[in-house]
Order: structure tokens, then sequence, then C-alpha cells
């Protein structure tokens, strides 16, 4: 896990220190908490014609050799439906376009603690999946043969485009 040592406004070494309820990062001669939040990311829920979903296998580390859906953190200036579709651009080299928001959730990694979780689902897209950044390999599967998944968020997104949205699927109670 990846820790603060430095206060970014001072610069001076950061301590442990129990402040507003919980064990936190404390800047000394700020006499204040380096606050911490989740770090926000997006993924796609890619979709074909047959309800199959678009996994990349992962390259690199967090998770490496692991499958996962399509996705990365969110720039500075970008939202996060542009983020989804700019790494789904790079990992799988399709360009889709989005249809809704799945949902929003966190994960706890194990670099960057809490990671806030946007999943979209894509129907539309044009070109033919191919592995780019960060993958090995990209690949369709089907609800049956739905390899483990490394996230939890992105795991929960999967269950609902197939318990919610795909067209086998039940209608919303
Ligand atoms: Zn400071």
């Amino acid at each position: 896990m990846k820790t603060k040592n430095f206060c970014p406004d001072c610069g001076h070494a950061l301590v442990d220190r129990f402040t507003e309820g919980r064990m936190r990062r404390y800047c000394e001669p700020c006499g204040a908490p380096v606050y911490e939040n989740p770090v926000p990311a997006s993924c796609i829920v890619a979709v074909d014609q047959n309800d199959r979903i678009l996994l990349v296998k992962r390259s690199v580390e967090p998770k490496k050799g692991w499958w996962c859906l399509p996705g990365g953190f969110i720039e500075l200036g970008e939202t996060p439906e542009a983020a989804g579709l700019r790494e789904l651009a790079e990992e799988t080299g399709i360009r889709g376009s989005i249809d809704m928001l799945l949902g929003v959730t966190t994960h706890q990694g194990n670099i960057y603690d809490t990671i806030l979780m946007a999943g979209f689902l894509v129907r539309r897209y044009s070109g033919t999946p191919q592995a780019g950044d960060d993958a090995d390999a990209v690949a369709w599967f089907d609800r049956a043969s739905m390899p483990e998944i490394a996230f939890s968020s992105h795991k929960s997104f999967i269950n609902i485009y197939y318990s919610a949205y795909a067209s086998g699927a039940a209608p919303c109670p």
C-alpha cells in the first residue's frame, strides 16, 4: 500500500495521529491532518449482440495475469465517461459510446487503498478488439464462461448487467 510520508503543503515528515474520529496522517508544523480519499476510476462493460462481455487480461500489477473490465484512473479535467472510453480504446483498440451508468461503488486495492469505481455500459462500438496498453490479451466472455474477475467493483457491474440489462435478463421487480 502506498502511504503518504510528507506533507504536500510544507514538505515536513508526517506522523500517525488519532484525529477527527480515526487514525490519519498528520503534519505537526501545519497542525492539520492530511485528508485521504478514494481514488476515482472508471470501467466499461462493453457487450456484443450475444451478451458477451469484453475483458482484458492484465499485464501489470495489481492483479497481473487476472481478467478485468477495461478501465483505469480518471485524469485531471476528464469526465468519468471520457476516462472509461479512453481506457477502453487504449486497452482494447475499440471505440465505444456510452449507453448508461451501471453504478458507482468502491473496492479495496492493495496499492491505492480505496478505489471509487464508476461502471458504464457500452453496446455500440467500432473496431476489432486487440490487446493494447496494460493488457496481455483481450477476449469476449459469456456469462457461463466468465473467469474470476480481478476487482470486486468490476464483478458487481458484470452482475448488474446480467441481472438487469442483458437481453435474457428478468425485468426489475
Ligand atoms: Zn505541513
